[in-house]
């Protein structure tokens, strides 16, 4: 058995809108975890590319820049902060043109492999909960605990629509389950570390149930596993 010394790692996979941002932040609450929207830091990679304008066909120049790319999580007051080489860039990184370009560049493999280091190094000692589309596949395969959450696609477009119209983006339903498929397909269809349910995830279908449903559901398998984890010592 793998020696963490702070606790279990936790992944949520799945695809966008299933509401795995807010269930991972109430669970690490809840269990007093550590949480890691690694949604976030592909947007943060892909804000810092649109910046450059960097040509995403060249894997060199897209690999040399990867190498300088410092990508962190931050805490403050309750809500994540992102910072990409140093600025705070949480701000820039949610709207609708963001999320398709992250959609895009989180397909290229310095991306993967930069990200995928950078996510092993925060969470490798536990008590994290790591959300995203491969963390239960490729990054943590050997996570103790693995969610696939997942929704209907007109939910999904449903809770994404609510976000961005909450935060003042001028959008249409329809575009919003456009483009939630259209991200979809994208990450599923993609060669390196598509969005996959891992063999061993509990899968988590939020449609129409409750938040506090669905967390007590995880609390209670994270109970479970540890009990198991106790007897096997
Ligand atoms: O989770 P979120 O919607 O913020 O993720 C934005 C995009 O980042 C996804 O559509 C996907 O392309 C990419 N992503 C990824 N692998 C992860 C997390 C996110 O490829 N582990």
């Amino acid at each position: 058995m793998i020696e963490r010394t702070r606790g279990l790692v936790i992944a949520i996979d799945g695809p966008s809108g299933a509401g795995k941002s807010t269930i991972a932040r109430q669970l690490a609450t809840r269990l007093g975890y550590k949480q890691i929207d690694t949604g976030a830091m592909y947007r943060a990679v892909a804000y810092l590319m649109s910046q450059v304008g960097i040509d995403l066909a060249n894997e060199e120049k897209v690999a040399s820049f990867c190498k300088d790319i410092d990508v962190r999580l931050d805490c403050r007051n309750g809500t994540q902060r992102v910072l990409a080489n140093g600025k705070d860039v949480t701000d820039y990184i949610r709207t609708p043109e963001m999320s398709l370009l992250t959609s895009r560049i989180s397909a290229l493999r310095p991306v993967r492999e930069a990200m995928m280091w950078a996510q092993r190094r925060m969470g490798r000692d536990g008590g994290v909960v790591l959300e995203g589309r491969d963390i239960g596949t490729v990054v943590f395969p050997d996570a103790e605990l693995k969610f696939f959450l997942y929704a209907s696609p007109e939910e999904r477009g449903i809770r994404r629509f609510a976000e961005l119209t909450h935060k003042g983006e001028q959008v249409t339903l329809e575009d919003t389950i456009n483009d939630v498929t259209r991200r979809d397909e994208q990450d599923s269809q993609r060669d390196l570390a598509p969005l996959r349910q891992a063999e061993d995830a509990i899968p988590v279908d939020s449609s129409g149930i409750a938040v506090e449903e669905v967390l007590d559901m995880m609390v209670a398998a994270f109970m479970d596993k540890m009990n198991k984890m106790e007897t096997e010592k």
